[in-house]
């Protein structure tokens, strides 16, 4: 069982998390060989906990394969986790139906990584943005062109852009639509995986910098999910950071970009692009490919790529540790 982070508001205080995650896992049943005789078991994701206030924005980072997309869809509940607990204001929702499952899509939305393929192209925008509020019945229809109106408003774009369609836009128009789509319910929290890495570079940073103001004006929460580290130290306020299903560190970004005590995290960090050149990085270069999750390596998953790699390394498996004040680590070692 993982230690429970801590989990330090934007503010730095402590209080009742938003979204609180225990023991969570993803588990896929294979059947191998000529005959289908062999059972494998791929855990996608293993015993992940952490807990997320309002107004914070937590990124789930790792290479692609890591676990951190299965974590987002078994949060949005689309996906049945294999075990776990998934907690939204102390209410368990892990295995809600019916209306309350309903009432807890209401509070936790979406943003996805492609914003073309995730708009119908046969619908304009307006009616794209207005969507969740027909389906959940809101407001009468001259009510709802103007709550559309108001989300054009506030993510940037022009009342007008209501009448056309997807392909009309640029795509970082298009991700506004997402994300006004995404606002339409008045959410608590947002999952929003690799929102931004389908956008020209120079449109990401327009694109991050309404997430911000979106979270700072409504006190939303997100759960973004990302690969990109320069992204990732621009929003987030927590860094988790997953290997083959698990995670092997959690801290405040401050912690984990100056103070990271996993290898792999170290290694993540130095291979980021740095803006200013007067910044250095000291260079741990991790070789080889991920594992199969079929077949991890026993003890630390981490062992066949880490350079600190020692005996114990292939024999016993880390458990997350407390490295510092909401900072855990899963490494033997005890870095400076
Ligand atoms: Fe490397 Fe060993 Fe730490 Fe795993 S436990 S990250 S192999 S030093």
């Amino acid at each position: 069982m993982s230690v429970t982070d801590t989990s330090p508001t934007a503010a730095g205080e402590t209080s009742a998390p938003l979204l609180e995650i225990s023991n969570l896992a993803k588990h896929f049943e294979m059947r191998a060989g000529a005959l289908k005789l062999t059972r494998l078991v791929l855990k996608a994701v293993d015993d992940v906990s952490f807990s997320l206030q309002r107004g914070e924005t937590l990124c789930l980072v790792g290479e692609s394969g890591c676990g951190k997309s299965t974590v987002g869809k078994l949060i949005l509940r689309l996906m049945e986790p294999s075990a776990g607990a998934i907690r939204i204001d102390g209410d368990d929702v892990t295995h809600a139906g019916g209306a309350a499952l309903r009432q807890f899509r209401r509070r936790v939305q979406m943003i996805f990584q492609d914003p073309f393929a995730s708009l119908n192209p046969h619908l304009n925008a307006g009616t794209i943005v207005g969507e969740p509020l027909e389906n959940y019945n809101l407001y009468n229809a001259r009510e709802r062109r103007e709550q559309v109106a108001a989300l054009f408003a506030r993510v940037g774009l022009r009342p007008e852009a209501a009448a056309k369609f997807p392909f009309e836009f640029s795509g970082g128009q298009r991700q506004r639509i997402g994300i006004a789509r995404a606002l339409a319910l008045s959410p608590d929290l947002i999952v929003a995986d690799e929102p931004v890495s389908a956008l020209d570079v120079s449109v990401q940073a327009q694109v991050l910098n309404l997430l911000v103001d979106l979270r700072d004006q409504l006190g939303l929460a997100y759960l973004f999910i990302s690969h990109d580290l320069g992204v990732v130290e621009h929003i987030a306020h927590r860094v988790a950071v997953m290997y083959l299903g698990r995670i092997v560190e959690i801290g405040d970004k401050r912690t984990i970009f100056s103070r990271a005590q996993h290898p792999y995290t170290q290694a993540l960090i130095a291979a980021a692009p740095v803006a200013d050149p007067r910044v250095k990085r000291d260079a741990i270069v991790i070789e080889g490919d991920v594992p199969s999750p079929l077949d991890p390596p026993k003890g630390c998953a981490f062992h066949t790529r880490c350079p600190f790699a020692f005996a114990r390394c292939s024999q016993e498996t880390p458990l997350l540790t407390r490295r510092g004040d909401g900072h855990l680590a899963a490494c033997h070692l005890d870095m400076p």
